[in-house]
């Protein structure tokens, strides 16, 4: 069935099997590198499509192409949505019984086989190697490059064996494939699994599709059901601090009427797998996770990630809100920051077993991401500036959308340094603000802070302001947080100085998002970009794809994107030759799908 597609050049791949009539940024470099017999290695961010780049040199060249990727789900999915396009994919697998494997492997050699995807381990043994020699090998292909290298974030012992690619297979070009940044991580990388004259590229790191914003936590709960408002029936991930965080959180969406599943590394592992496969396979699934969800999850169509507590670093944000959009449909990233996020993940890395020096690089890189909570400017700019990347304001993050104004805080901040050094720099934040409001606790009473100058001296501001002062206090190091005890203010260095009038303090307003879809200014997400008439067709259309991907058993975004669905419910096609132009419609799926969505189009928007 591809044999059509062999001698097509890249670009008419582009648009034959997979529908797309442009490649993306840096899309293009890559796939002619490759298919001009050279080496690469891409740093490209999740979602920028990465796997274009290797699958259209895998159908431009002759042999076939092996793939190696950590994980059999992800396998599994690439696999089904290349056989979908009408590609000849295979997979040899664990979760495949012999006589599945043994099949799959007659057609490789059979050379009826374009890309063959294997795990590490599963290329490395012997037998596979050896009958691979006897193969025509096109290129081979190492996805999530960055396991290789015991400095990334993810490394994995069985990736370390595939050092010995380059030397076993010397004819054949490797591409390696990562979004991780770091430029320690990509050096070793390239020195491990590419030869001599490697050519690297680096794309930029913006997912400018998805919407960024920062809330200061009040209710998390009520924050979370909020926002889920505007993101109704929509699939999205929501990262909690701790297990059983997620776990409220899955009751607490169930109870409110949103599908909502945990997942986490304590549960049972059989429940695991059943909540993540429904997550990937069923639409509008909300999966409420610790971090141990998401390596790997290849869902092109999660339209949000909420954060309902601080992440633990720039990098890991923004891995993590990388889930989000990979389609390049609109979708929203959203985090709850505040006081106690600092502490605990202060705690953290004070609790870890790491040398000194390693601490000290962990705190430094929390304050970055703490930086990126507090920036008064466009939030993009200050994350993009953290990896290197110079940017203009980018008019879809909360502070570009809704400006802040920054107050002078400087009469402000000495009340509350003042508070904090007369009360003994023993208290945390929620008694700090009694004080200074004046409230006549029972603890305020028994220390006798009633009798204090400071008592009552910010009565003008209201309890959230304060918290949202002190928090920038900390942030600004006036104030440090004792990480030992309970969360206790103390001034430092700088807070004294400021006491003192000799520094100054300015503080940004919080904006706590309260508004829903009615009333909203900007909405987000696919269903936002469309007008009401197209919103009906959009559901039928989403409705359709359910059901023929069910009958396929595959995941529903393996038949359409929310992209595509979104352009056919604009367009609305009348004919196959209409239908052709739809996103993502190649030769395979006009053949399998025009007919039943020219249908459903005809019936609701005649
Ligand atoms: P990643 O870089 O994270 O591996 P993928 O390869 O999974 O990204 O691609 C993300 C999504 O973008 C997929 O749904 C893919 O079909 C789509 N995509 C890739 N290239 C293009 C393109 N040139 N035009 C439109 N969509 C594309
Ligand atoms: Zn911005």
């Amino acid at each position: 069935m591809t044999d059509a597609a062999i001698h097509l050049r890249p670009r008419e791949i582009l648009k034959a099997t997979f529908g797309y009539s442009e490649y993306r940024l840096n899309q293009e470099p890559v796939i002619a590198a490759i298919m001009n017999g050279q080496s690469v290695l891409a740093v490209m961010p999740t979602g920028a499509g990465k796997s274009l780049c290797y699958q259209i040199p895998a159908l431009a060249l002759d042999g076939v192409t092996i793939v190696v990727s950590p994980l059999v789900a992800l396998m599994r999915d690439q696999v089904a949505a290349l056989q979908l396009a009408g590609v000849a994919a295979e997979t040899i697998n664990s979760s495949q019984d012999r006589t599945q494997n043994v099949a799959v492997w007659k057609r490789v050699a059979g050379g009826e086989t374009k890309l063959l995807y294997l795990s590490p381990e599963r290329l490395m043994t012997a037998q596979m190697l050896e009958a691979l020699r006897d193969l025509p090998l096109a290129l081979l292909v190492v996805d999530e490059a960055h396991c290789v290298s015991q400095w990334g974030p993810a490394f994995r012992p069985e990736y370390e064996e595939l050092q010995q690619l380059k030397d076993l297979f010397p004819e054949v070009p490797v591409a390696a494939f990562t979004a991780t940044a770091d430029e320690v991580t990509r050096q070793d990388v390239a020195d491990k699994l590419l030869g001599a004259c490697p050519k690297i590229f680096v794309s930029g790191f913006d997912r400018p599709n998805i919407q960024l914003s920062v809330d200061m936590k009040s209710n998390w709960k009520q924050q979370l059901g909020a926002f889920l408002k505007d993101h109704d029936g929509e699939s999205g991930i929501v990262y909690c601090l701790s297990r059983k965080k997620t776990e409220e959180a899955a009751a607490f969406l169930n109870e409110a009427g949103v599908r909502c599943l945990p997942y986490h590394a304590g549960m049972d592992a059989a429940v695991r797998t059943r909540n993540q496969d429904a997550f990937l396979t069923e639409p509008g699934i909300v999966m409420a996770a610790t971090i141990a969800f998401g390596m790997g999850i290849d869902k092109p169509d999660v339209r949000f990630v909420f954060h309902t507590d601080m992440p633990g670093s720039i990098e890991a944000y923004y891995q993590e809100i990388g889930r989000a959009g990979r389609d390049g449909a609109a979708a929203e990233a959203r985090m709850l920051y505040g006081l106690d996020d600092m502490r605990m993940r202060r705690v953290f890395i004070e609790g870890e077993d790491s040398t000194p020096e390693r601490k000290r690089r962990e705190h430094k890189r929390l304050d970055a991401l703490i930086g990126y909570c507090e920036a008064p400017e466009c939030r993009r700019r200050t994350l993009l500036g953290y990896f290197g990347e110079q940017t203009e304001a980018c008019g879809n993050c909360d502070t570009c959308l809704n400006p802040v104004s920054l107050s002078d805080g400087k009469l402000e901040g000495q009340k509350a340094l003042s508070a904090v050094l007369r009360t003994g720099q023993r208290f945390g934040a929620a008694h700090i603000i009694d004080v200074l409001r004046g409230q006549k606790t029972e603890k305020a009473l028994n220390a006798g802070h009633d009798r204090l100058p400071t008592f009552g001296v910010g009565a003008d501001h209201d309890k959230g302001a304060w918290r949202s002062i002190i928090r920038q206090l900390v942030a600004g190091d006036f104030l440090a947080l004792d990480i030992q005890g309970y969360g206790g203010l103390k001034l430092t260095g700088k807070g004294r100085l400021l006491l003192k009038g000799e520094a100054e303090f300015h503080y940004r307003a919080d904006v706590v998002h309260r508004a829903t879809r009615a009333s909203k200014p900007k909405q987000s997400g696919v269903e936002a970009e469309l007008s009401e008439g197209d919103l009906d067709l959009f559901q039928t259309l989403k409705a359709l794809r359910l059901e023929l991907a069910q009958e396929r058993g595959v995941p529903a975004f393996v038949v359409f994107s929310d992209k595509s669905l979104q352009d056919m419910a604009h367009r609305k096609p009348q004919s196959d030759a209409e239908f052709a132009e739809v996103f993502g419609v190649g030769k395979a799926k006009l053949q399998d799908f025009a007919e039943p969505f020219l249908k459903a189009i005809a019936e609701v928007a005649p």
